[in-house]
């Protein structure tokens, strides 16, 4: 390690993950320390190794950003220990981020440092709105100003009679609280108030909204559609000409609000369906899973792992941390030994097939009865030796007929995680389901809608939240939904992720609940 470290100063794009570039997602991968603040995704932290230190100096409820002297000591501080610091800012560090003040710094202290660029706000707005920002009939200027609303800047406050006849394209920061005094003073330079207006709010988020007005009329439209910052006004002919098909707004789940509800480790790909389609999407992970095991069995276990014919895998979560482990004794996947495996469903086999492993068995029926049946009548396991890779939920009855006169065989059963209950009375997803509410909440299991009432208390809405519909992957998962006496909104024609997504589309689109609440 070098006696000095670096500091990396990132821009973190307008929000979406994908629009940060590669350089950045490389040196979030490397970094022993992030310091990151309220415009950067938090996101983008889940690419960092999980042991660097995560440092958030943004503003936060009830509190104001930290000094941006102290902000700038965080980053010396730690160089100077050697460490490599990303200090990760909104859009590109050098637009309106003080980007200039903490390289200053550096300098004085003469601490190494790299500047990435990120893709800035107006950018990033122009293009997820359809705004094309300069335009060979309309506009050959952009110019980017500030409307600098945040007392805590010290900057010089722009006149902005001076840019009415720019005949550009003006693009402002941080001017929804200024609103006023910008059009009072364009209109004073000799704008015309026809001129039209755009304002985005949260761009590139499944969250953007956008307002498209004339200055005279915008200050109204704002406040009726209560927009609010983060926002980029554009303003300028262009605005007029923007794209005709909302390539991003128009998306058919945009605007809305769904919630999933699964572990935390599995929600991922609903989660991803559904944001591909333009829904903003609340985790509320109901259930945690850990690596939970005995250090001693599971070196027994793996000491002696060349002489079970068979492994029996229960959950992908099972594969994930058992592979963990494995890796950890040993460097060479041979080690594994002769032994033929078996997955208790396809979820399970495709976590075994990322190692470049054959499963040699799944049932037809994804369970784990079906698994004991099928190996007891097809493969003979009289006296056969079998592992079987589980969680703390126990899987005592498939291992109980393994063991049966049925069966007669020998089996160890390895551990290696635990599922456990989640308290979610303080959890920010679920506190932003509480205020906001949802548009639909999607069941995957009878397990999740358990856990969703035993968490009433903390998920009752306030009043003015949206009160979601409830959608059902399939006749078991509704029938529990029945008995606890919550109506089934709609229910997946096929219990698949992808009839689930394709059938809360059309729920949601149907005419009687076409309206989108704000
Ligand atoms: N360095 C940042 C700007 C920081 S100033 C950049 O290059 O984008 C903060 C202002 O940026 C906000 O008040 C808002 O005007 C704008 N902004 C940042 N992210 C935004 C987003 N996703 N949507 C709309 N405006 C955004």
């Amino acid at each position: 390690m070098s006696p000095t470290g670096k500091v990396y100063l990132i821009g973190a794009g307008p929000g979406d993950p994908g629009l940060v570039t590669v350089r950045a997602r490389q040196l979030i991968e490397l970094a022993d320390v992030i310091v990151y603040d309220y415009l950067a995704n938090p996101k983008l932290l889940d690419w960092a190794k999980p042991e660097a230190e995560r440092i958030y100096v943004g503003k936060s409820a009830g509190r104001h950003s930290i000094p941006q002297d102290e902000i700038e000591e965080v980053l010396v501080t730690h160089a100077k220990k050697g460490r490599q610091v990303v200090r990760l800012k909104g859009g590109d560090p050098f637009v309106f981020g003080r980007g200039g003040e903490e390289i200053q710094e550096l300098e004085t202290d003469q601490i190494p440092y790299e500047i990435v660029p990120g893709v800035t706000a107006a950018l990033a707005t122009a293009a997820y709105a359809g705004i094309p920002l300069s335009h060979r009939d309309y506009s050959s200027a952009i110019t980017f100003l500030t409307g600098h609303e945040n007392p805590e800047k010290h900057t010089l406050s722009i006149d902005f009679a001076d840019y009415a006849k720019t005949k550009g394209t003006l693009c402002i920061y941080m001017g929804i609280g200024q609103l006023s005094r910008i059009t009072n003073d364009l209109r004073k330079g000799g704008m015309s108030g026809d001129m039209p207006v755009g304002v985005i709010e949260w761009a590139t988020l499944n969250r953007q909204r956008s307002v498209f007005s004339t200055l005279d009329s915008v200050i109204q439209d704002v406040e009726k559609s209560n927009l609010g910052a983060p926002a980029i006004i554009v303003i300028g002919e262009v605005v007029a000409q923007r794209a005709k098909a909302k390539w991003f707004e128009g998306r058919p789940l945009f605007g809305r609000r769904i919630v999933v509800t699964r572990a935390r480790e599995q929600a991922g790909q609903l989660t991803e369906m559904l944001q591909a389609q333009g829904a903003e999407v609340i985790e509320l992970p109901f259930i945690s899973v850990e690596p939970h095991f005995d250090q001693t069995i599971v070196s027994e276990v793996l000491a002696g792992i060349a002489v079970y014919e068979w492994i029996i895998f229960t959950s992908a979560n099972g594969v994930k941390n058992f592979f963990d482990l494995f890796y950890k004794a040993y460097d060479d996947i041979r080690c594994l030994g002769p032994m033929r495996i078996a997955a208790v469903g396809a979820a399970t086999a495709q976590e075994i097939e990322k190692h470049r492993l054959k499963v040699d068995l799944i049932p037809k029926k994804a369970n784990a009865d079906a698994l004991a049946e099928e190996l007891i009548e097809n493969e003979g396991i009289d006296s056969v030796q079998i592992l079987v890779v589980t969680g703390n939920q126990n899987r005592e009855s498939l291992v109980e007929r393994l063991e049966s006169d049925e069966g007669r065989a020998i089996v160890d059963t390895l551990p290696v995680y635990r599922t456990s209950k989640n308290d979610l009375t303080d959890h920010p997803a679920a506190e932003r389901y509480r205020k906001e509410g949802a548009d639909a909440i999607l069941f995957t299991s009878s397990s999740t809608v358990k856990s969703f009432v035993d968490q009433a208390a903390a998920l009752s809405l306030e009043a003015n939240a949206r009160k979601p519909a409830l959608g059902s992957i399939g006749p078991l998962t509704s029938k529990t939904l029945g008995e606890k006496q919550l109506p089934v909104a709609f229910e997946s024609s096929r219990a698949s992720l992808d009839h689930f997504v394709v059938e809360t589309i059309s729920h949601l689109n149907s005419s009687d609940n076409s309206k989108k609440s704000s």
